[in-house]
């Protein structure tokens, strides 16, 4: 099984190469990160040991277990908040979160500001609706958003890094095609709004999962998660 994470991440890695090569971007401009959800523990040491240090968790209290499990043995793996997050969950985020991805809400972002134990500022990313039609609707509409980052510019518990966007189940490739891109391009209008003066910055762009991690390439993402790839189908009982 072991042995199976690790062939998984050397394919994901050449591949990665190879579309950065057709499309001209740099390999080290992409972070893997490998979404752990419903997997054990020891699947996450192991994809550690093979090289990944960036893991992706859904739910908190799932999280805050692994965390507490590999916290003595892995000290340097960084954690990533991807799921969507209740308002009332907000108590539990602490420094051990090293990005949270789906800050999607005002409402949200006022409760870490007031009810989470962060001593030092969280990276976070605002999760943008990347398709108005998408059944699930996750993410914040692009003209809710000045409010939300408003917020955040007077914070002291948040730091903007940039944006993350989850891509509609079904859809015809030239469609989603469009949509990445216009996502992409949302997210740097936004960023240079926010910063003013981003010359040497650059916003992080997390779009692509297993299924579409080499479209999210050729259409600018920075930061792909992909669990499936890595640690094969999910055992969600
Ligand atoms: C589960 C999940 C992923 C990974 O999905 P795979 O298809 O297994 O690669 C990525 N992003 C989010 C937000 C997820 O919930």
């Amino acid at each position: 099984m072991s042995e199976l994470i690790k062939k998984n991440i050397e394919d994901i890695k050449n591949k990665i190469n190879i579309l950065c090569n057709k499309h001209n971007r740099n390999t080290s401009d992409i972070e893997l990160i490998a979404v752990s959800k419903f997997h054990e523990a020891n699947k996450i040491q192991e994809a550690y040991l093979n090289g990944l240090a960036h893991f992706g968790e859904n739910y908190i209290q799932e999280w805050q277990k692994k965390s507490d499990l590999l916290k003595p043995n892995l000290p340097d793996l960084k954690w990533h908040i991807i799921g969507h997050l209740q308002n009332n969950k907000a108590k539990f985020i602490n420094d051990n979160v090293h990005c949270l991805q789906s800050l999607d809400s005002l409402s949200l972002a006022k409760e870490i500001e007031n009810k989470s134990q962060l001593n030092s500022k969280l990276n976070i990313l605002v999760q943008l609706q990347i398709d108005i039609n998408d059944k699930n609707k996750s993410g914040i509409q692009i003209e809710k958003t000045n409010e939300l980052l408003d917020f955040i510019s007077q914070s002291k518990k948040l730091l903007l890094k940039g944006f993350m966007g989850i891509g509609p189940a079904e859809i015809e490739h030239n469609k989603r095609k469009d949509l990445y891109y216009t996502f992409v391009e949302n997210s740097k209008k936004l960023w240079n709004v926010f910063y003013n003066n981003p010359q040497n910055q650059k916003p992080i762009i997390s779009l692509g999962m297993s299924s579409d991690y080499e479209l999210a390439i050729e259409c600018g993402s920075t930061m792909l998660r992909m669990g499936t790839a890595i640690f094969g189908d999910r055992n969600k009982s």
